[in-house]
Parts: C-alpha cells; structure tokens; sequence
C-alpha cells in the first residue's frame, strides 16, 4: 500500500472542484504538502498514513480564502477612541477620524502584532490565505516585513500590499511604491517565503495618474496582481467627476489601469456602465459585506456582476474576521437590499470564499479546491451540533446558515498543522494574548495623547 503524510478519511468532502462534488464518505490523502488522492469509501483499504485523521461528522473543505483584508484594523475592536471623537457621520469622516487616525500611529511593532493576531484569527476560523493592505504611513519602509513575520510565526500564507497613497504629500505615494517593491522582489526571490508580496494602491482619489500607471507597470513586470478600493464611499466618485471630468472607472480605464489581473476592492458605487467597463476588462472584485454594512455605505450590485459573469471574491476589509459570518452577510445583505429573496445561493456564497477567492486572487491553480496536484490547503470542521440532517444534499446549507468559525476543528497549511483540536498549535496562545494587550494598549494611549490630524491634505490637479 502507498504510504502518505496525512490520511483523512470518513468524511463529508466539499471539493468545490469544477464539477462541485461533494463526497458522503470520503477520503484526502496529502503527501509533501500537496494533495494526492481524493475519493469516496474507505482511503485505509489504499493508503498507509504517518496520521489518520477520522473524526465524527466531520466536514472537509478547502482552506478558505478572504479576497480582502487589513490585520491593523483589528487594533480597533473595542478602541476607547470611539470614545474620544466625535462620532463620523459618511465614509469620508470615517477615514479621516478613525482609520487614518489610526494608520499615523502604527509602528513597525503594531504592524507585527497586528498580522499575528490577525492570522491566529484566520487560522482558527478556516482561512487558510488571505491578502492584506498595510496603511503605516510614519513607518513605510520595511513595514511589510513585520507582517510577514507576524503571519509566518502562525503558519498561515498570503498576499500582503502597502496601501500606497498620496493623501498627506506627493513623495509619500513614491516611498510606498519603492515599499511593494522591495517587498515584492525579496518575497518572489524566495520560494520558502509564505507571505508574498503585491502591489496594492488605497484608492482613486487619494493618488494622482503617475502613481496609478507606475502600480500598473511595476505590477505587469513582476507578474503579480494588483489591488485597491474602488467607489466605496460617495467622495471616491465626487473627487473623480471634480478634478478628472469623468467617474472612477472610466478614468482608470482612459489611462490603461484595468486588467484581468486587477482586484477592484468593494464597488459599492459603480453603474451600470461602469459595470460593463469592469467586466470587458475581467477586473476581479473583493466584496465585504459585513464592512459595507458598518461603514453604511452601501451595498455593491454584486448579484449583477455575477449575473455578468464577474469573479467576486469575498474579504472582510479589517472588520470581523470569521469567514462564516461574511458568507451569511454576503448570503443576506443583497436579499435585503434588493427585496429580492431568490438572489444568492448558498453554493455561490461558498464559491466567493473558496475557489471565486482563489481566483480573484491568482492563485486558484494552487488553491481554492480539494483536487489532486494541489497544495494541501484544508479546513475541517467538526460542529458540535446540527439540528438537520448534515450530508451531500444540505452541506452549503449549512455552511452559509448554521456553522460558525468556533466548529473549525483544524486547518492544515500545506500539509501542516495550523490549528488542531480546535487549538492555534504554531504559538503559544497566551503568550501572544498578553503581549498584544500590553502593544495594544499603548497604541491606544498614543492615539488618544497624540494630536492626530483630521485634516487632509488634498492633492492639487
Ligand atoms: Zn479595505
């Protein structure tokens, strides 16, 4: 009999493989990180394993993928400067009282604490990748090493971006460009590195054409994606129609930004036309829900831009971390919105996390599916109670209706162990908890002592 690393076996396979089969009683065998059998019946009558893994209704998908995050908003659960600042009343507020408040006081060790928090979060929940926006505008240079050092520590993988932006100076947006790069050519050179780096931009409004172009250049040259907020809030589309004539879309179109291998974060705001621009040039989309939905901004036409054909991935922007409470907000909120109960499957919704991720991402010949040749990227969930029947009919069901991240029993990375027993097996646990509280706490007292800027420099035509 062959032998194998990892052996899983008696279990509910969700595949999502191109004919989505779900598999009753099945099995996944992983050797040299990679998955090299996926089957129904019994993988011992095959198989020779290092482990066996055999649990009681057990569910096995592939490793979630969130389209769209930033670890350093996590910093803000619970921040007592909520209580400081008048409470913002549009997204613009929002930017400028909270998250950019919040960026101008990160050092390089927030960053760090940040990703591990972050990735112990994802880890726990399902996600298995991820990629990441950093916004440390004080401390550019080399930041995204301290994320990749907070991720790697945990065991997780991803993509990860300084949000490159002009808002405060013109050079600042040159000094985060000269950021993704280093980090892009350090990370690509290096195959063991397990955060690699991407060119991501913050938004249309905050960055002139040259800084734009020069993202879309760079990012053809290393043959990497390229991400940044789209038509968010209202002030994305005021600034554009002000100082260019013309709506988002259309100027990154006119100066040749889109690509298929552009990830358009959000889109609450887009028209139809704009719609059909995105779409001819297979632009790619983060949604996140539950962040649209704290923000108030609104709710993107996603139901169309699937309708269109359109890969949208789902992210959670920096906001709750727990994959399942995105996909049910991504499963409700367009029901909600468009007083239409038909719209969105739990199949799609499942889709938008796993392989639609994958895709939107890149990585999908990678990642993104149980199928032979890919990399062992495998969340199992054990729930502790179902009150239907669980099986191959009603598993998306339950995925997007009933599970939570607290029924992950363990995630495997590659072929390792992540999470175990529902425990985080790379880090010891309290030791991160109390050193993130003494990091965090004095990053809220820096904040609230600090005179923070409000104000925002806007950038001449
Ligand atoms: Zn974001």
């Amino acid at each position: 009999m062959e032998k194998v690393d990892i052996l899983i076996n008696n279990a509910l396979i969700v595949t999502m493989n191109p004919r989505r089969d779900v598999i009753p009683r099945g099995f996944v065998a992983v050797r040299d990180g990679k998955i090299v059998d996926v089957g129904s019946g019994d993988g011992r009558s095959k198989y020779v394993a290092e482990e066996y893994v055999e649990l009681r209704r057990s569910v096995v998908t592939p490793g979630f993928v969130c389209a769209h995050t930033h670890f350093y908003g996590l910093l803000l659960t619970g921040s007592p400067w909520f209580g400081v600042i008048e409470a913002p009343s549009d997204f613009q507020q929002n930017l400028q009282r909270i998250w950019w408040a919040l960026d101008e006081t990160l050092t390089h060790e927030d960053v760090y604490v940040s990703a591990l928090l972050g990735s112990i979060l994802f880890a726990r929940t399902g996600t298995t990748f991820f990629k990441d926006l950093l916004d440390a505008p004080n401390v550019t240079q080399n930041s995204l090493d301290y994320v990749e050092k907070g991720v790697t520590e945990v065991g997780l993988r991803g993509f990860a971006g300084f949000s490159v932006t002009q808002r405060r100076s013109l050079s600042e947006g040159y000094e985060g460009i000269a950021e993704n790069e280093r980090f892009v050519r350090k990370t690509h050179a290096n195959p063991e590195s397990k955060v690699k780096g991407v060119f991501t931009l913050h938004a249309s409004f905050t960055v002139t054409d040259d800084v734009l172009i020069k993202t879309k250049e760079l990012a053809d040259k290393y043959g990497t994606i390229y991400a940044m907020h789209l038509e968010e809030g209202l002030i994305d589309v005021y600034h554009n129609i002000e100082r260019y004539g013309k709506r988002p879309v259309e100027r990154l179109r006119d100066i040749g930004f889109l690509s298929p291998r552009f990830l358009a974060i959000h889109g609450v705001q887009v028209t139809e036309d704009e719609l059909m621009i995105l779409k001819q040039h297979d632009v790619k989309i983060a949604h996140n829900a539950m962040s649209n939905m704290i923000n108030g901004v609104g709710v993107p036409p996603i139901p169309k831009m699937l309708g269109l054909g359109m890969t949208v991935g789902i992210g959670n922007d920096g906001y709750v971390m727990d994959v399942f409470e995105n996909m049910r907000s991504t499963y409700l909120v367009h029901k909600v919105v468009n007083k239409d109960p038909r719209l969105m499957s739990p199949l799609k919704v499942v889709e938008m996390a796993t392989i639609d991720a994958a895709k939107a991402l890149g990585v999908h010949d990678k990642i993104g599916s149980i199928e032979v040749g890919k990399e062992a990227d495998i969340t199992i969930l054990v729930p502790e109670f179902t009150h239907t029947p669980l099986d191959e009919r009603t598993v998306y069901g339950h995925l997007v209706n009933t599970f939570n991240g607290k029924d992950v029993w363990g995630v495997l990375v590659r072929g390792s162990w992540v999470t175990k027993e529902r425990r985080v097996i790379t880090v010891d646990l309290d030791r991160v908890i109390d050193y993130a509280e003494k990091v965090v706490n004095r990053l809220w007292d820096r904040m609230i002592s600090m005179e923070v800027k409000y104000k925002v420099e806007w950038l001449k035509p």
